[in-house]
């Protein structure tokens, strides 16, 4: 392996002239770990390859949506044939009826649903219906779960029992986050107080079932059958966020791999094969609110785009086929334990490493640290954010490609066999070994 990233900076120093931050989606900046971006030339199964020549086991896996790896042959092929009978129709089409069929026989939650273009617009118009069919303008958030960048919901953790929310980004008007209540995870007493204060305006909770937005932060369990019970208790749909989860988990998402079962679901990532899709759908009496059928306004150019649709089928018809859901979390384990038994075993760093099903997530542990696993933002160790920069860098020297953020989960796909987790092992191990006690 080369240790120069020449052509990578060369690369980004042009970038940074004509894109702000020379990225197109700002944790590509590298700017919560330090250094220049790794410019892709290509990438095939776990790896990556980048423009210097530089090869990398590939744990990002372009954030969750390559379940089958890079360059799966059969989503590939599909893609292709696709592409040759024309890349956008701007009308009727049967692939994405086809996909659509899919989704509602396995998923009986999802009785319809409306494909879109990222997890951001699923999320911004599964909000729409709930308000529109319940009349209600509050939605409440948890502080640490992400749902796109819609305004309304880009608010951090304010004073969110008193439903007081500031906006996480200039050029979103404080009116705009006026009717978005924050609560905390991990913390069902505080959203029975949110509802009791605001119940009768709440359109509809809205949560990641396995939050991995600001680390994996899964909840205890009960937690989300709890929310279902709240929400139809005061009149609220519960959406569940399943952008990552959604045909991760389990082919049903969460929502199958816990038994709990929301009004709306916002998918992304996997549902389009590594292409931009998005969906969002639910029970068909709130999906009969959308348009034309009903009065949600909803609409995109190049939504269901046949390219597209063609990626995502192939994807899940492989993943009915396959189902390789009790493998990958096999694997996923048998990777944590391995990263945290090296880590034990190190005087210099402590690493918890947490799983959910193929989402793991190394977060920094004191040594004195309870091994427990971290639920909410505040449980996270303060050491975290400074270990995470240096492990990064250490792991990339040695080939391994992490989210560039300590905030940000790993994903395992099915093309991570045994040998991937030994690399990953022995790497971390010798990056382990390259840094000096904090
Ligand atoms: N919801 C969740 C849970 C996400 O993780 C993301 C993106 N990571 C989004 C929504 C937004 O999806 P997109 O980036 O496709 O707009």
């Amino acid at each position: 392996m080369k240790t120069t990233r020449e052509q990578s900076a060369a690369l980004f120093a042009r970038a940074l002239k004509v894109t702000p931050g020379g990225v197109h989606s700002p944790v590509r900046a590298f700017r919560h770990v330090g250094g220049t971006p790794v410019f892709i030339d290509r990438a095939e199964g776990a790896y990556l390859v980048d423009v210097d020549g530089n090869r990398y086991l590939d744990f990002c896996m372009s954030w969750g949506p390559l379940i089958f790896g890079h360059s799966d042959p059969d989503i590939a092929a599909a893609a292709k044939s696709a592409i040759d009978r024309g890349t956008s129709f701007g009308t009727a089409e049967a692939t994405s009826l086809e996909l659509a069929e899919l989704i509602t026989r396995a998923i009986p939650w999802v009785e319809q649903l409306r494909f879109v273009n990222s997890g951001t617009e699923a999320v911004m118009s599964a909000i729409r219906v709930a308000r529109a069919a319940t009349g209600r303008d509050k939605i409440l958030k948890f502080a640490g779960c992400y749902h796109g960048h819609m305004d309304a919901l880009l608010v951090q953790a304010g004073s969110g029992l008193a439903g007081q929310t500031i906006a996480d980004s200039n050029g979103v008007p404080a009116a705009t986050t006026a009717d978005t209540l924050i609560a905390p995870l991990d913390d069902l007493a505080a959203v029975e107080t949110i509802f009791a204060a605001h119940g009768p305006q709440i359109a509809a909770v809205i949560i990641e079932p396995v939050p991995a937005n600001q680390g994996l932060l899964l909840q205890r369990e009960g937690y989300l059958a709890a929310l279902a019970r709240l929400t139809r208790k005061h009149g609220a749909l519960l959406i569940f966020d399943e952008v990552i989860s959604g045909f991760r988990m389990a082919f049903g998402g969460a929502a199958e791999y816990f038994g709990v079962h929301p009004d709306l679901v916002t998918y992304g990532k996997i549902i389009g094969g590594g292409l931009p899709v998005g969906a969002y759908g639910g029970r068909a009496e709130f999906m009969a609110q959308v348009a034309p059928l009903g009065g949600v306004y909803q609409a995109g150019t190049l939504s269901a785009n046949p390219v597209a649709m063609a990626a995502g089928l192939a994807t899940l018809r492989k993943l009915q086929r396959l189902s390789p859901y009790a493998e990958l979390e096999v694997r996923t384990r048998t990777l944590a334990l391995a990263l945290q038994t090296a880590s034990i075993n190190h005087s210099a760093v402590r690493i918890n490493c947490q799983t959910a099903g193929s989402i793991f997530w190394l977060c920094s542990a004191d040594a004195s640290a309870n091994p427990e696993a971290v639920h909410a933002p505040a449980q996270i160790p303060l050491t975290h954010a400074r270990l995470y920069p240096r492990l990064f860098h250490a792991l990339l020297n040695n080939g391994i490609y992490l989210a560039p953020s300590p905030w940000e989960v790993g994903f395992l796909s099915t093309v991570h066999d045994s040998v991937c987790i030994d690399t990953f092992t022995t790497a971390f191990k010798a990056a382990l070994d390259s840094l000096s006690p904090d």
